[in-house]
């Protein structure tokens, strides 16, 4: 008799990026034959350009008590932070009006608990699997300053900071002449800044994730190029997945296709509000800087950061959806606001104006875990403005609770059925 095949033998991973390339690693490194699919280069989408801060301890929910009163002061500003294109904001209000029924202050402590719960471990994490690949060089542990005008400006973010710190994070206040000794460089506007010693960084996102994609290939696992048009069902399952070569057949299918992952789940019945925030970035190659850590302009809520290729600035949140053009002159913008936190800064050979989709559900948690309508299909979307540093963790995580043993972490926070 044919050796029945184990439930783990075939598993198709949807999507490339960083979350499907560290799942597909997990689920190697535990036996499975892993197929990954996507259409375009793997860690090409949101996971090359993002701002490389593995930041474990970034617990609080975008949607935090009194967001509102700040999002006018966003809106108002040409250059500002947070962009809604007007066209757009109409078939924004129902995530909008989840977005900030997520932000009473009990289900913020729910949230926090929840993604301290998945990330808490994540620079370790990151530093494991480069370890095994040899590739331990992509990653800085130097941790993060973030940057405020003074005291009153701190407080607007004091809900954010004291969650970091119920969940073990240690801060450092850095004031004055001390933080323009401890970061040489900056804006005399900068007179107070929050040390966060024990914080990772990837000095280049995009080869982290190829790096990710080489482990699963040398664990036998296989990274196709193709898009996924459909999930096919058969008696109530997930059993394979419709690409333009025809249906590809697997026991088990992980959608994380990243901000394309709702579309997938819509005829299956589910409805998932996922919002591409898109982000950008610029490259400074010749920056002159003296940057050993990254560093967060508060005001302008931009991440300035050391890499491999210079100093690349990034940040902006614009809503507008998957296929409307990039905005060059949001970048433009980025550019502004390094001469703002670093005035001699050199932006000669600026380069890469780049902008990609950050996957973001209302409540700022990930979708993690089993279809419960649909045995077969698993997720591993949506992990907004943290899905580089959430990706080993969701990995692990995934690889675990579909393979076994049963982890510790509970999925339920994760749950997409929390929308439906
Ligand atoms: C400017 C910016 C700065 C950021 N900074 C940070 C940071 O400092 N730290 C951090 O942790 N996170 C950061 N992020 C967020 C992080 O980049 C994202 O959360 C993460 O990259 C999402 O990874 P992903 O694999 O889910 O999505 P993606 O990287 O977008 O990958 C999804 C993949 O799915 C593929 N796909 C789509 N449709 C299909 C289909 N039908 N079939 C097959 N494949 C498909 C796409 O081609 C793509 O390759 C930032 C994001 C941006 C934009």
């Amino acid at each position: 008799m044919q050796a029945m095949e184990t439930e783990t033998s075939r598993i198709i991973v949807v999507g490339a990026g960083v979350v499907g390339l560290a799942v597909a690693w997990h689920l190697a490194r535990a036996g499975a034959a892993v197929t990954v699919l996507d259409p375009e280069e793997p860690g090409s989408g949101a996971s090359s350009g993002n701002a490389g801060a593995i930041s474990s301890s970034s617990v609080a929910p975008l949607a935090m008590p009194g967001v509102l009163k700040q999002v006018p002061g966003m809106l108002l500003r040409p250059d500002g932070a947070l962009r809604i294109p007007p066209s757009y904001f109409p078939r924004l209000i129902p995530w909008l009006s989840r977005f900030l029924a997520s932000a009473r202050p009990a289900r913020v402590a729910e949230i926090a608990d929840a993604l301290a719960l998945l990330q808490a471990g994540a620079v370790e994490q990151h530093r494991a699997m480069l370890a095994e690949e040899g590739a331990l060089d992509l990653l800085r542990e130097t941790g993060q300053l973030h940057l405020y005008f003074d005291d009153a400006h701190l407080a607007k973010d004091a809900g954010g900071w004291a969650l970091r710190q119920k969940h073990g994070q240690r801060l450092e206040y850095l004031r004055g002449a001390e933080l323009h000794a401890f970061q040489p460089g900056l804006s005399p506007r900068y007179q107070l800044g929050v040390l966060m010693r024990d914080l990772g960084a990837s000095t280049n996102p995009r080869r982290h994730a190829e790096v990710f994609a080489r482990g699963v290939e040398r664990m036998d696992g296989r990274i196709l190029k193709g898009a996924v048009r459909a999930l096919i069902t058969e008696n109530g399952h997930v059993t394979g997945v419709a690409t333009d070569a025809g249906p590809l057949p697997a026991d088990r299918v992980v959608l994380a296709a990243g901000a394309w992952s709702a579309q997938l789940l819509r005829p299956l019945g589910y409805r998932i509000p996922l919002e591409s925030q898109r982000g950008y970035h610029v490259v400074l190659p010749k920056s002159g800087l003296d940057l050993p850590r990254i560093v967060v302009a508060a005001d302008r809520k931009a991440f300035i950061s050391p890499m491999e290729m210079g100093v690349r600035v990034a940040g902006t949140v614009e809503f507008g959806g998957l296929d409307r053009a990039p905005d060059p002159r949001r970048a433009a913008y980025l550019l502004e606001d390094i001469r703002r936190v670093f005035p001699a800064a050199s932006t000669e050979g600026a380069e890469g104006f780049w902008m990609g989709h950050r996957p973001c559900l209302p409540d700022s948690l990930p979708v993690i875990g089993p279809v419960a309508r649909w045995p077969g299909l698993w997720c591993a979307f949506g992990h907004g403005h943290l899905g580089l540093t959430g990706s080993a963790p969701t990995g692990a995580l995934l690889a675990r609770a579909m393979l076994g043993p049963a982890p510790n972490t509970p999925l339920s926070a994760f749950a997409p059925e929390r929308f439906t």
